[in-house]
């Protein structure tokens, strides 16, 4: 094999060299474990490239890659996590078959509970009854000022279909340590710099907002409590996309994945209620929302909301899937979600990193896609249970 070498990236994170020798370690300690080493010095690249990009600095880029080297030592180069399932007895290297039971007895087992769903954003219905006024009729005729939640300009709701200038960053910023500035990830611009593209480096015609409160997102639209619908016990991923309109922040998309059999069981463009300023289609994948192709919220609903699909016995897998639900306007019990489960350190991880790392496979490399987001999920909570991610038939 020849030498292996760093992908090139659009920002370094350490020093050309640094990363050259952090990739032939990568290398030597795959090349301990793994049975066909032909396969070491490719799977290193990506291994390396991944813990570059999710590097803010040197600093970090040092500590995420000591990390690395020392789960692939303690997992012998798989990256699972070591004795995590007990799902799988091993004998003689003989794998039993996974039994639908002991899955089930182990997601069970792996559930939020309540106090950890509200700390996350999730709604647990609690909250009284709030009047649903519709989102047109709630702004009613009075002005009704609100900060932009990209640019962060106030402007009034009522007007919110009359032209503006909206600038704003695609990107959070994130924190530098080394030149410790603020920088964004979508231009390079920094908190620092003098140049007008430091005010954004994209402008849209109108502002945006998004409803935060329970009482503010039913007064828009009513939550519905899945204990209200009995049916079938069943494991479900999903993810959905979502766009700005008149009404805010909205469903624009849902996907959703039998856990059991991987198979697709709903996937549909569902029109929103507003009138649409931006599909987010860089991040969303919607490009249109034709009539004819897509489905209302109300159909939407009447669609996922029963005895065969989400109803109260249900277990619910998404990643950061508060605001999932809070776009569907679903509140629910039963959640597993992978975001709160598997942190990186004191903050959420992205799906992305947390897909790449359990089950080496990339996502979100262009537009995000729900149906790809959905089943990477449930990807992620396989490898981490142990659960062959090609088994779908169950006993
Ligand atoms: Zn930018
Ligand atoms: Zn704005």
């Amino acid at each position: 094999m020849g030498t292996v070498r760093p992908v090139d990236l659009k920002v370094q994170p350490a020093p050309y060299q640094i990363r050259y020798s952090v990739l032939q370690k990568i290398v030597k300690t795959l090349e301990k474990f793994e049975d066909a080493t032909s396969n070491a010095g490719k799977r290193a690249i990506e291994l390396e490239a991944s813990v570059a990009r999710k590097s803010g600095s040197g600093q970090s880029y040092r500590f995420n890659s000591s990390v690395l080297i020392r789960d692939l030592i303690k997992t012998r180069g798989k990256l699972e996590e070591p004795g995590s399932s007990g799902l799988r007895s091993k004998r003689n290297g003989v794998k039993d078959k996974l039994t639908k039971a002991a899955v089930m007895k182990s997601l069970e087992a792996i559930l939020i509970d309540g106090p950890t769903l509200s700390a996350n954003g999730y709604n647990t219905g609690n909250l009284g009854e709030v009047d649903t006024v519709g989102c047109i009729s709630a702004m009613g005729s009075e002005r009704d000022f609100t900060t932009c939640i990209r640019c962060n300009s106030k402007f009034d709701k009522i007007k919110i279909m009359s032209p503006a200038t909206c600038r704003f960053h695609v990107q959070r910023k994130r924190y530098n340590r080394e030149t410790r500035e603020g920088e964004y990830a979508c231009c390079g611009e920094t908190t620092s710099s003098t140049s007008f593209l430091a005010l954004g480096c994209k402008t849209l015609p109108h502002h945006v907002f998004r409803a935060e409160t329970f009482e503010a997102m039913s007064n828009i639209s009513p939550f519905r409590n899945t204990s209200d619908v009995d049916g079938e016990i069943n494991v479900l991923a999903l993810d959905c996309e979502m766009a700005f309109t008149s009404c805010g922040y909205e469903l624009i998309r849902l996907t959703v994945v039998d856990f059991f059999s991987s198979e697709v069981v709903f996937d549909e463009i569902v029109q929103p209620f507003g009138e649409v300023i931006d599909l987010n289609s860089e991040f969303s994948g919607v490009h249109t929302i034709d009539k004819s192709k897509s489905v209302s919220f109300a159909k939407m609903l009447e669609l996922v909301l029963n005895n065969k699909m989400i109803n109260a016995n249900s277990i619910l897998i998404g990643h950061g899937m508060e605001n999932d639900l809070n776009v569907l306007r679903l509140i629910h019990k039963k959640i597993i979600d992978t975001a709160i489960l598997y942190p990186r350190g004191k903050f959420k991880s992205s799906l992305k990193d947390l897909t790449f790392e359990a089950v080496s496979k990339r996502i979100q490399t262009g537009e995000h896609d729900s149906s790809e987001d959905a089943k990477a999920t449930m990807w992620v909570l396989k490898a981490k249970l142990g659960i062959p991610l090609q088994q779908s038939v169950w006993d």
